[in-house]
């Protein structure tokens, strides 16, 4: 930690960086956040959204400046060592908001309200922040750093775009931060498994009064679920189910010949997740009777992986909050670096300011610690920029 906090100190009070933090912006950068926010980006249907980050990007000057298929986008600033792995830096474009939504936004006191602004518009505003802070103060870090601004994260979603932009770039880097915009002071070094199932109950239906007794695709379900409720996971290693959605049925009068839930399982241990799908599949297998069939299908799969807190990344995340005199949480969590830390790519998930209701209407940011933010990420940047090719992988 003495050496991080050292390299960190340096830095901060270089020449270079010490005009950058004179002319900090956090206005510009809540802006900036609004103006992406107000792009509807439902997971999958990114486009719109990614376009005109292409289009800023192009601007800023990066190089090799591209878009996927899954509306990645992509832009390289080239380092000073061109033999150095290159550090990715990313943010997800995505909102869990479906098209229709109202985005409208509004500032109150030192919060700015928005659906998808700390989640995660803020963290993609971040990310242009520290590209036009470099391009403007023409300071080139060591390493090659390749900004991206991914699809996918959220939800169904399960993390296909950083896959595809680890599938990109797996040869090319060397270490990754990710971005996302209300984690402030946590730092999340490990990922957790997450597997994501949908269960589908059928049964023939038939009338309510007439039929009584026979199958019913939404009483087996109901059924199932009392019986998946009912599993006691383990606290350590922590291990948590949710039955997050419940569809079926017809009319209030038929017995349902359809009916299906959608189950997100969760642990920070590989092994006891998939004990906990075979509970649940086994459930599944004593709930079916004749006449009443259920099928599961894996609609979510993240992976597993971390690195320690005492990894030099970790520390010198830790460093740069320890910059802006902020206290560090650190984190297991899901979020892109999972992908990336479970192919052995060390990478951490930070945050640039507080915020609170992500995913809900009212989801909230707060502006304050925003200047404070974009200056940990800056000097966590270039910090790692300079030192990842003594890392190794
Ligand atoms: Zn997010």
């Amino acid at each position: 930690m003495i050496d991080a906090l050292h390299t960190i100190a340096t830095l901060a009070r270089s020449a270079d960086l010490l005009a950058i933090r004179d002319t900090l912006a956090p206005d510009r950068v809540i802006q900036d956040a609004i103006a992406i926010q107000q792009i509807p980006a439902p997971t999958f249907a990114e486009g719109q959204r990614a376009s005109a980050l292409l289009e800023r990007f192009r601007q800023a000057g990066l190089h090799d400046v591209a878009q996927d298929d899954l509306f990645n986008v992509f832009g390289r600033l080239p380092g000073s060592d061109p033999t150095c792995p290159a550090l990715l830096l990313s943010a997800h474009t995505d909102t869990v908001f479906p098209s229709g939504t109202d985005l409208s936004t509004r500032q109150d006191g030192e919060r700015v309200y928005g659906p998808g602004l700390g989640d995660n518009s803020l963290g993609v505003a971040s990310l242009l922040a520290v590209l036009d802070l470099l391009r403007a103060h023409r300071i080139q870090p060591v390493a090659d750093i390749w900004f991206v601004a991914n699809s996918r994260e959220e939800g169904l979603g399960d993390l296909g775009g950083i896959r595809a932009v680890w599938n990109r770039l797996r040869d090319r880097l060397g270490a990754a931060i990710v971005i996302e915009g209300m984690a402030l002071g946590r730092i999340y070094h490990a990922g957790i498994a997450v597997r994501r199932l949908r269960i589908a109950c059928r049964a023939p239906g038939g009338h309510s009064w007439l039929h009584f007794g026979q199958p019913s695709a939404v009483h087996g379900l109901v059924q199932l679920g009392a019986a998946i409720t009912a599993i006691a996971p383990p606290a350590e290693p922590r291990t948590t189910y949710n039955i997050g959605l419940i569809n079926g049925g017809h009319s209030v009068n038929s017995l349902a010949t359809h009916a299906e839930l959608f189950l997100d399982l969760r642990s920070e241990d590989p092994a006891t997740l998939s004990t906990l799908e075979a509970q649940v599949r086994r459930a599944a297998d004593n709930a079916a009777q004749p006449g009443l069939s259920f099928t599961i299908d894996v609609v979510g799969d993240r992976p597993a992986g971390q690195i320690a807190t005492h990894h030099p990344l970790v520390k010198l995340a830790a460093a740069a909050l320890d910059a802006i005199d902020h206290p560090v949480t650190y984190e297991r969590g899901s979020t892109d670096a999972n992908v990336l830390l479970a192919n052995g790519l060390p990478a951490v998930t930070i945050g640039i300011t507080y915020g609170a209701h992500a995913h809900r209407l009212d989801e909230y940011i707060e502006t304050v610690p925003i200047a404070g933010g974009i200056w940990q990420l800056l000097l966590l940047t270039l910090s790692a920029a300079g030192q990842l090719h003594t890392w190794g992988r």
